[in-house]
């Protein structure tokens, strides 16, 4: 299942599992602050909702078109109404994930004490002081936050 949700904390890093657990926790409260990773996440199932007569159209008429009658016509139809939109959520959900849950995990890994690149979570270990972006993606080097996350601790 990692495929689906990843860890975006580096294994590498030396984190204890119980500081890997908090930096989920604050991962997930940053989430949760900002109400638009919300709205995007229930943009997928109210589209889903939306499209559903548009599905079973598109799915009425393929299973028409393919001559399919019965048992074949009731498969293409489950295969349009659900296996498609299946698809489309963990799909909608990996990048909504990447884009929006990612950079909230590097954040907070970076509030604990560890200097990853805030954009793909590249460990800048051993990099000069004066390194100015990451080597891996070229994302500018933010200096690195000091105060830890509120309510923490
Ligand atoms: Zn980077």
């Amino acid at each position: 299942m990692s495929w689906i949700w990843p860890s975006f904390v580096d294994r590498e890093l030396p984190l204890t599992r119980e500081q890997r657990r908090a930096i989920d926790r604050d991962a997930w409260k940053m989430w949760f602050r900002n109400r638009w990773n919300f709205i995007l996440y229930m943009l997928v199932p109210i589209s889903y909702v939306l499209a559903l007569p548009l599905l079973r159209d598109a799915a009425g008429m393929l299973a028409g078109t393919l001559g399919a009658d019965g048992l074949g016509q009731r498969m293409v139809r489950a295969g349009v109404v659900i296996l498609l939109p299946a698809a489309c959520f963990v799909l909608a959900g990996a990048v909504l994930q990447r884009w929006r849950f990612a950079p909230c995990v590097y954040e907070a890994t970076r509030r604990h004490g560890c200097d990853v690149c805030t954009r793909c979570g590249y460990w800048l270990r051993g990099l000069d002081d004066d390194a100015q972006r990451c080597p891996e993606c070229g994302a500018r080097r933010e200096p690195m936050p000091v105060l830890p996350l509120e309510g923490d601790g």
